[in-house]
């Protein structure tokens, strides 16, 4: 609720104020049991912030993380290990998030190993278990990451996360680094484990195709803002906030009659240490008027289950600025 991650620029004055990026400014949203929530957004949005952020790994500069109905964002580090376990995060490059020179079954085995919740037999049980369950040989026991190809370096990135009976996954990016066709076979994956032990998953992507295979809801970010969020038939199908429409124009359909027409953005996104007033997409937004210079637009519900942060959608106050209603 209200998360902020704010870093300061070192050494650097930005237009005669110390530098500040806002990687996440001001978002609040709910994630409910056994659902896929997915978070789409350029690169620099600041979806990977926020999804380091609600499991700490980067520290808040103020808002509420809750899980569970418990408060996250005051723990000690103890008391966080214990929520921790149930709350894993699978990354983007399972190479570089794997050590080199770890066997696969240590590798799998290390956080049950640091818990020292089981024996040492039990241990290697749970992980052979764990690595059948990902669909790799027994045989990748004893080998080293390099000696796997992309996909499955991934899927023991996921045995790995596993490990530790997690409830809640944040995958950040977790097939960006595979070819198309092995892509498909790790979100299947993941499908089946969330079915199988029950787990709920925040999936970060830039990638609309992956987000729309694996979410049940998608929320839209620009900026470290969340413009738009919703089930994922709304999003798809009828996209309301005009930067969901421009990217959702740009990837290709299959169906020629629902072709959409290419919505070209005019320029780069903003710095984030820099963003535009108002409404941070007004200066590439086809459709902005005089309020978006000067106000932010907050979400607000829509229809049901989709909420939007775009001053289209609130007429009322609209009605000052005289040429709204034209762009509507
Ligand atoms: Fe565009 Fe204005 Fe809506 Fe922002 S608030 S998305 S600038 S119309
Ligand atoms: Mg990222």
């Amino acid at each position: 609720k209200h998360l902020k991650t704010y870093f300061p620029i070192k050494g650097t004055l930005f237009k005669g104020k110390a530098g500040l990026v806002k990687a996440v400014d001001d978002i609040s949203f709910d994630v409910f049991k056994g659902e896929t929530l997915g978070i789409v957004g350029e690169s620099g949005s600041g979806k990977s912030t926020l999804g380091r952020t609600i499991l700490r790994l980067t520290e808040p500069t103020d808002g509420e993380i809750i899980f569970e109905g418990n408060h996250l964002e005051h723990l000690g580090n103890r008391q966080l290990q214990n929520h921790r376990q149930h709350m894993q995060m699978v990354f983007q490059d399972p190479f570089a998030s794997l050590n080199p020179r770890m066997r696969v079954e240590q590798l799998v085995g290390e956080p049950i190993a640091v818990q020292k919740i089981l024996s040492k037999a039990e241990r290697t049980k749970k992980v052979e278990s764990l690595i059948e369950k990902v669909g790799l040989p027994k045989e990748a026991l004893a080998k080293f990451p390099h000696e796997f190809s992309g996909g499955q370096r991934q899927r023991i990135g996921i045995a790995r996360a596993l490990s530790m009976n997690p409830k809640f996954i944040i995958a950040d990016e977790p097939v960006s680094a595979l070819d198309v066709s092995v892509q498909s076979q790790v979100l299947n994956l993941m499908l089946d484990l969330q079915e199988e032990f029950n787990l709920t998953y925040l999936f970060i992507s830039h990638d609309l195709s992956v987000v729309k295979h694996i979410s049940d809801r998608v929320g839209v970010m620009y900026l470290g803002r969340i413009v738009e969020i919703g089930p994922k038939h709304d999003i798809y199908n009828n996209p309301l906030h005009p930067y969901t429409q421009a990217l959702l124009s740009a990837i290709p359909v299959v169906n020629f009659e629902k072709k959409r027409e290419k919505i070209e953005l005019s320029g780069e996104p903003p710095s984030p240490s820099d963003p535009p007033t108002g409404c941070a997409f007004h200066t590439r937004c086809p459709k902005a008027f005089d309020r978006c210079k000067v106000e932010r637009p907050e979400l607000i519900h829509i229809e049901i289950g989709q909420q939007v942060a775009c001053h289209l959608y609130s007429q009322e106050d609209n009605k000052k600025f005289s040429n709204a209603e034209s762009k509507v």
